[in-house]
């Protein structure tokens, strides 16, 4: 590891600690990240990157040309949190009731405008260029696409993110060559029978049975259709119907979610899930109306850049602490949306703490933020052929 970047992340540490806290105290929802947004730009602007504010929402880009014309590299944080109360006696607590940095994204800030600090200093080793990437509404997966479409990722060549890990300790990462999160789309079904008093149902077709047996068939859906070694879930999760007891409704509507890992398994399910809702409401005199609405796709890192993260931070932190995870996450992120315009990896940054992401006793660790740093930065370096 270059010794000047070791120097400077040292040197600055502290006022990436304050920074964090600031932020932390000063949450802010999904689509409201003005303020966080104002303070990246003015940070930025003051390393003397190129600074482009309000991208696709309040999404701040800022640019950082080497010494040397190059490839583009982006680097990615998200910057809103979440609507739920902080439970903490801290003294940086939320000042903003019901809602708190529940999921990291203050830390993920913190480490992008570090690592934007730290490879400004570098700027003499670095062909070609850093983008770094500031988007707005990560939890409710509309950010990154906004951002794409506002250009974000015109020119780029490889992009990379992290987010913050529980269950790894501090000092580690964890990356996957592959499948690291996956696709998150949402259905609504719509069974029409016809009603009647619940006394005279061969008077009705009655969409609650119907409901009932197209909730069942939808668990055929992985168990028989899809490959076990491809992981797939489709969950009912809603159901409502009825007004009284002794009344047979005309509709149920059922919605849900399906994940997976891969866009074959993805474009797959739907036209499966017709069939089956179909026959089954056929089945019983009804039928259904179904929509689908596509969310985040699956986020599959590749495995050249994968490797290289891997291999930068393995450099910078020691070969063993960088984790090569077994599994991949049913959970989505939105990152996902970037690799649809270049290769890139998202990486897990060990926090070594109990307290799960959205809980809200939940606190980014300072000593993760140098260890993000130091991990961006190098594979930064690396990439731009530093
Ligand atoms: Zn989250
Ligand atoms: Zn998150």
């Amino acid at each position: 590891m270059n010794n000047t970047l070791e120097e400077t992340i040292a040197r600055i540490t502290p006022e990436l600690i304050e920074t964090r806290h600031h932020i932390h105290q000063n949450p802010e929802l999904s689509d409201q990240e003005a303020g966080t947004a104002r303070l990246v730009a003015a940070r930025l602007a003051a390393l003397g990157l190129e600074v482009r504010a309000e991208v696709g929402g309040h999404g701040v880009i800022g640019t950082l040309r080497g010494a040397r014309p190059g490839r583009t590299l982006a680097l990615r944080a998200d910057m809103d949190a979440l609507p739920i109360g902080e439970e903490s006696d801290l003294p940086y607590r939320s000042q903003n009731v019901g809602v708190m940095h529940a999921c990291g994204h203050d830390g993920h800030t913190t480490v992008l405008l570090g690592a934007a600090q730290a490879l400004a200093a570098e700027r003499d080793r670095i062909a070609g260029s850093v983008r770094f990437l500031f988007q707005p509404s990560e939890e409710t997966g509309q950010g990154a696409r906004r951002m794409c479409a506002a250009g974000a990722m015109d020119g780029v060549d490889a992009a990379a993110a992290l987010h913050a890990w529980p269950p790894l300790p501090v000092g580690q990462i964890g990356i996957r060559m592959g499948a690291m999160t996956a696709s998150a789309d949402t259905f609504d079904i719509l069974i029409h029978g016809s009603g009647a008093h619940a006394a005279y149902p061969h008077l009705s077709a009655d969409p609650v049975v119907a409901a009932a047996q197209v909730i069942l068939a939808l668990q055929t859906l992985v168990s028989r259709e899809i490959d076990p070694v491809e992981p797939a879930v489709v969950s009912v999760t809603q159901v409502s119907a009825g007004t009284a007891p002794n009344v047979i409704p005309e509709t149920v509507r059922l919605a849900g979610t399906v994940r997976t890992h891969s866009n074959a398994v993805r474009e797959a399910i739907p036209e499966r899930m017709r069939r089956v809702v179909e026959g089954v409401c056929a089945a019983g005199r009804a039928h259904a109306e179904i929509h689908f609405r596509q969310g985040t796709p699956p986020l599959v890192n590749d495995p050249s850049v994968a490797a290289l993260i891997a291999d930068a931070a393995g450099e910078t932190l020691g070969r063993e602490n960088v984790i090569l995870l077994p599994h991949a996450s049913m959970g989505a992120e939105d990152f996902a949306e970037y690799l649809a315009y270049a290769p890139g990896a998202l990486l897990r940054l060990g926090l070594g703490q109990p307290t799960p992401l959205h809980a809200p006793t939940f606190d980014f660790p300072d000593a993760a933020l140098p260890v993000g740093v130091r991990v961006l930065s190098a594979f930064a370096l690396r990439f731009l052929g530093a």
